[in-house]
């Protein structure tokens, strides 16, 4: 069911603006300065040069277009002083909430445009999620392609509200860092990337993302490392020319990812439109092509217009743009402070996404605690001089040799990793709380066999982290140290409550169940305000409401083949030069694998506790008549004929504008259900979800294709609250055209299926609590 060959897609497509009033007159401005311009000037806005940046391209004075400033990365200005580390994508990820990730992704460029970055590298939606210990999947937005979606979006919406472009990246199908690029793994250092091979339907899926974040506007697409259908993605032309840049209209430029480029005119004639971080094979070998015709002079013209219509549309030469301020190390005299007030948002998410996954015995939140006792490395912010640097990564930016082992886990490594002002960490967060109660704290950061028994204390809370970065996966979903350490301790503390920070999943079977194991919060990668966070949530300041943007499972081996990134050679006799990984599982990745396999999870894909309990009514389902306007029907669901005169394929006359044909978006139906607070004392938010099971095709050709289908897929989230006790509120969804299609593969179309809908609406994947359907 792949193709195996990436079918070719030329010509690149002439980007003239056609999306919007903004894109056009961004267009008209870009054309009047790229028709001045000579061709070595059009190619020096197609390359990096050395700069101060980690992307900088060549500059034209006499037309006022200054070189443009390329920063990692996805969670904040990267190795810079006085810039903030945010929560990485993966905790943001965990809130369920789009308008926090709105006001992230407005923070986040702020800071940008306040250092005078043009460019910010993110935010991430590939790689996915699909391989279960994947070195990156923390730098994402979770393991669902919608909830990955509405981040994308919003975090687009927010950076780019700042006038600061956004890059979305890696398109596409970078799922795994191992043999993520030529040589890397390979043996004597000679091979090709992986090869990430999908059939038509399944591609699909792993853009779905991306086309929120064009939706939004994103200036700026990057192209990864890997291949795709045997292709590498800077030079896949069904990929760039066909995908992004047809199906998707899209108007900015495709960035290469740095180093990524494997040819020339390949890479340009496919839609590659800049090289980074320096020439590449473009360069002055760029204008011999064109000269000689292997590279249309049109499609120079149309790289150089693509990066500048990005640059004017996010309105940069306004003159009001600050000057560049950064630099690798960030060592400048005087750094400008693009802080602000972050840190309470800082806060407010790392709260937000913390997630409870196991309270009993009344044991969250605490109520003045006296006595705490606290374990673990994770706890501080350096454990000197007790090392271990192969094994419990601290995070911070390990590239720039700021490397803290064995520390409190904030962020991820690798280029997506922050480096925070400071750090508060959980110990610091608690001795400040305990002082007002007059309370008191015994701690051991180090052993993991604490010899000491503290038996008046009020609880223990012990402190492990499970690190990733970019460049290898990981090795393992847990480590026998900190599993060790949370039974050490509950062998004997009867409250013992386990804080997990962690780059992805990580499992919890061998002590889950422990009768002494009262409390366990996920807590992600929460950024600089880490204890304050923590703290919040510990004492019932802030009720938890996060929920996993993944699941875990009980043991490795129930993610089944999606455990491990493709080693792509001891399978079927495969080449090791040319690694391949066929994607079997379709569109059944994360809870769709474990739902189709009858796998138990332990905690599945959407689940979080809160310190209450809410529950559901009144679901109805409404069909939506005109924009904005719904049927007026409350009790009933939606009749047949009310539904059918929805065409089965978009508006094949209407025009693609950025992000997809725009009759994607149009909601057809809404949804919208009751929930009440109805626990005990405390008032809280509750992420509401709502998923879709979509009817089975009627044609029988299509019978194999729809065993293709999940059962159920999430199509709507709320964080619906503050409630208080006995209040309720309403948690409305929209269903789009998108939401509810199929990719055909025949039509190369998203296309409607004619028969009965099921719709879930609950607290996460599993605990569903209403159901209704709907006709198409
Ligand atoms: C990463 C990109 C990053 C770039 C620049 C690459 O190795 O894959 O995500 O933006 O480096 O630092």
């Amino acid at each position: 069911p792949y193709y195996g060959l990436s079918p070719p897609f030329y010509p690149t497509p002439v980007a003239n603006g056609t999306s919007s009033s903004r894109w056009s007159s961004a267009y008209q401005h870009a054309l009047a300065l790229t028709s001045q311009m000579t061709l070595l000037e059009l190619q020096n806005l197609t390359r990096g040069f050395p700069g101060p940046c980690v992307g900088n391209t060549g500059s034209i004075d006499r037309l006022s277009i200054p070189p443009l400033c390329f920063y990692d990365g996805p969670s904040g200005v990267r190795g810079q002083e006085l810039a903030s580390a945010f929560p990485a994508g993966i905790h943001l990820a965990a809130t369920w909430d789009a308008d926090l990730m709105y006001r992230y992704g407005r923070a986040v460029g702020a800071e940008y445009r306040g250092k005078g970055v043009n460019i910010a590298l993110g935010p991430l939606a590939g790689p996915l999620g699909r391989v279960a210990k994947g070195g990156r999947n923390w730098e994402g937005l979770g393991s669902d392609p919608y909830l990955a979606g509405v981040g994308m979006g919003r975090i687009v919406e927010g950076v780019q509200g700042e006038g600061v472009i956004a890059t979305a990246k890696h398109f596409l199908l970078n799922e795994q860092e191992y043999r993520r690029r030529w040589g890397q793994d390979a043996p004597d250092g000679e091979g090709h990337a992986i090869s990430a091979n999908v059939g038509d339907r399944t591609l699909r899926e792993y853009v779905w993302p991306f086309m929120d974040a064009l939706r939004a506007g994103a200036g700026a697409v990057m192209c990864g490392y890997n291949r795709a259908n045997h292709s590498y993605v800077c030079q896949n032309s069904k990929l760039l020319n066909g995908v992004l840049k047809t199906e998707l209209g899209f108007e900015g430029f495709v960035v290469t990812d740095w180093d990524a480029q494997m040819s020339g005119v390949a890479s340009a004639n496919a839609g590659a439109d800049m090289v980074m971080p320096r020439d590449g094979f473009w360069g002055e070998k760029l204008i011999e092509a064109v000269k000689n015709g292997s590279v249309a002079e049109e499609r120079l013209n149309d790289m150089a217009t693509r990066v500048l219509a990005a640059w004017l549309y996010a309105g940069q030469d306004d003159g009001t743009y600050p000057p560049v301020g950064v630099a690798p190390g960030g060592q400048l005299p005087d750094p400008v402070d693009v802080q602000a007030d972050h840190a309470d948002l800082i806060r407010e998410i790392g709260a937000a996404g913390t997630v409870l996954v196991k309270n009993v015995n009344g044991t969250l939140p605490l109520t003045q605690p006296k006595f705490l006792c606290v374990y673990g490395y994770d706890a501080i912010v350096k454990s000197t001089p007790w090392e271990n640097p192969d094994r419990y990564g601290g995070g911070y930016d390990v590239n720039r040799g700021w490397t803290t082992f064995n520390g409190t886990l904030i962020t991820g490594g690798g280029s997506g990793s922050s480096t925070p002002p400071y750090v508060v960490s959980p110990f610091e967060a608690l001795s400040h709380r305990i002082r007002k109660d007059r309370g008191m704290l015994r701690w051991d950061f180090h052993s993991a066999s604490p010899s000491q028994q503290y038996l008046n204390a009020d609880a223990c809370l012990v402190f492990i982290n499970a690190y990733a970065s970019e460049m290898s996966d990981r090795s393992a979903l847990s480590d026998a140290f900190s599993d060790d350490l949370v039974l050490n301790i509950a062998s004997w503390c009867s409250q013992t409550i386990v804080v997990v920070h962690s780059a992805g999943i990580r499992l919890v079977d061998p002590w889950i169940s422990h009768p002494n194991v009262t409390a366990v919060l996920m807590a992600g990668l929460p950024g600089q305000e880490t204890g304050n966070s923590l703290v919040d949530i510990l004492y019932g300041d802030v009720n938890p409401s996060g929920r996993l943007p993944y699941t875990i499972a009980k043991k490795d081996s129930d993610y089944g083949h999606l455990l491990n990134p493709s080693t792509g050679q001891e399978e079927e006799g495969g080449d090791p030069f040319f690694p391949e990984d066929v994607f079997v599982e379709g569109l059944h990745i994360d809870y769709r694998f474990f739902d189709r396999h009858n796998i138990t999870p332990r905690f599945e894909f959407g689940f979080g506790l809160s310190y209450t309990t809410f529950s559901y009514s009144d679901l109805n389902i409404y069909v939506s008549v005109a924009p904005g306007v719904v049927e007026e029907e409350t009790t009933m669901m939606p009749s047949l004929a009310a539904t059918t005169r929805f065409a089965k394929f978009p508006d094949p006359d209407t025009p693609i504008i950025q992000g997809g044909h725009p009759d994607l978006w149009e909601t057809l139906f809404v949804v919208r259900c009751r929930v009440e607070n109805s626990g005990g004392k405390y008032e809280g938010r509750e992420v509401v979800q709502l998923y879709v099971g979509i009817p089975a095709s009627k044609d029988e050709e299509e019978e194999e294709e729809d065993k293709e289908t999940p059962v159920r897929q999430l199509r709507g989230f709320k964080r619906v609250g503050p409630l208080a006790q006995g209040e309720d509120g309403e948690a409305e969804f929209e269903l789009t055209r998108r939401d509810l299609s199929v990719w055909d593969v025949e039509m190369q179309q998203w296309r409607l299926r004619r028969g009965k809908y099921k719709i879930w609406v609950g607290a996460s994947s599993r605990d569903l609590r209403l159901s209704g359907t709907f006709d198409i």
